[in-house]
């Protein structure tokens, strides 16, 4: 009798779980009512539109502060951060930065950290660190400044110790190093041709590709603790295995998807399948982002209707199994049909975990 009673319960269970392993994947017209949060955008000023839009969408937002020229100031960045932060609490985070600029200098760790330390009693919920540290940075021996530099041990440790989180936007797409010609992706021809300083290929003088992503690693070999997010897919986006293998080593590293999504889509249109295995693999350690910045209140309208369309056009690759196309290279590609419980991770449940006090409740 309680052999029976086992094995009925053992039944049930098998049913329930193979009744959630059906569960359809998610429709087009699921996109507004499930949660998501975009963990890599850059939003400067007051953004009226683009905040309604957001919520509409519901997307809940991380802004990342960047030392970019291309973008205000950062004490600006600062200020507009707290500003969204303030104005929409339960929808808006953002992740504080530091300038690597000088860095060599006696006491720039310590007055970086005391900065950093006032960032997270603002509130900030990770750091970021720039492609300008292996790229940019040099000291007055000309030597190129890398991230595995010690003069960093005490900032990185600092992070390490109080659980805080590390974005590192470091080295380039792979396509940075090739001539313009051969580059893989539309955007990143245009990118490359409108910004030559980071065109690696014309600029040997900079560490080589692999040097970056090697200068990367030796940092996180020595940090086992840090969480770290390698956004744009860690600049490993030209293999979904190379990104597979850099998770297998780095247990407490994520990646983010930030503006290279249509990457992932080229191999897609490859073998749909691999790229379908690797998003499940590694359902707990991909964020969804999109690197969509807007320029204070005169994109707002702009920006608004930008972000809009690329939420729903990834939301379709990753959601359903159409045929698309995308205008960053030739071929189609397949929808990914993700099952909705890896959905719910890669859009909103990985983020919620790696930033728990990032979104408070709405009122
Ligand atoms: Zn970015």
């Amino acid at each position: 009798m309680k052999l029976n009673s086992l094995w009925l319960v053992a039944l049930l269970l098998a049913s329930v779980v193979a009744v959630a392993a059906e569960q359809p994947p998610y429709r087009a017209s699921d996109f507004a009512a499930v949660e998501k949060v975009d963990t890599h955008v850059h939003l400067h000023g007051a953004l009226p539109t683009f905040m309604l839009r957001a919520a509409a969408d519901n997307f809940r937002l991380l802004t990342i502060n960047v030392n970019y020229s291309d973008f205000p100031p950062l004490s600006q960045q600062r200020s507009d951060a707290l500003a969204l932060r303030l104005a929409h609490p339960d929808r808006v985070a953002f992740a504080a930065t530091f300038d690597a600029t000088d860095s060599q200098r006696t006491g720039w760790a310590t007055q970086t950290e005391r900065q950093l330390d006032d960032a997270f009693k603002e509130g900030a919920v990770a750091v970021k660190v720039w492609k300008d540290i292996g790229m940019q940075q040099r000291d007055a021996d000309g030597r190129a400044v890398m991230i595995d530099d010690a003069r960093f041990t005490p900032i990185l440790r600092m992070l390490e110790e109080r659980g805080a989180v590390l974005l590192g936007h470091l080295g380039e797409p792979r396509n940075a190093w090739l001539p313009v010609a051969e580059m893989t992706i539309r955007s990143d021809r245009e990118y490359f041709t409108t910004h030559p300083q980071y065109h690696m290929h014309s600029h040997p003088e900079w560490p080589t590709y692999e040097q970056q992503i090697a200068a990367r690693d030796r940092m996180l070999d020595a940090h086992p603790k840090l969480h770290f997010v390698g956004v744009h897919l860690a600049s490993l986006e030209w293999s979904i295995e190379r990104t597979a293998e850099f998770l297998q080593r780095y247990p407490n590293a994520s990646v983010d998807l930030a503006a290279r999504l249509s990457h992932v889509q080229r191999q897609a249109s490859v073998d749909r399948d691999r790229v379908r295995r690797f998003f499940i693999d590694f359902q707990d350690r991909i964020l969804y982002a999109t690197d969509i910045a807007c320029q204070g209140p005169q994109e707002d309208s702009a920006c608004a209707a930008e972000a809009h369309e690329t939420w729903l056009s990834d939301w379709r690759f990753l959601s359903s199994a159409d045929r698309l196309h995308s205008d960053e290279f030739e071929a189609s590609f397949r929808g990914l049909s993700l099952p909705r419980d890896v959905i719910d991770k890669i859009y909103n449940g990985n983020a919620r975990k790696l930033f728990p006090t990032a979104w408070a409740k709405a009122q």
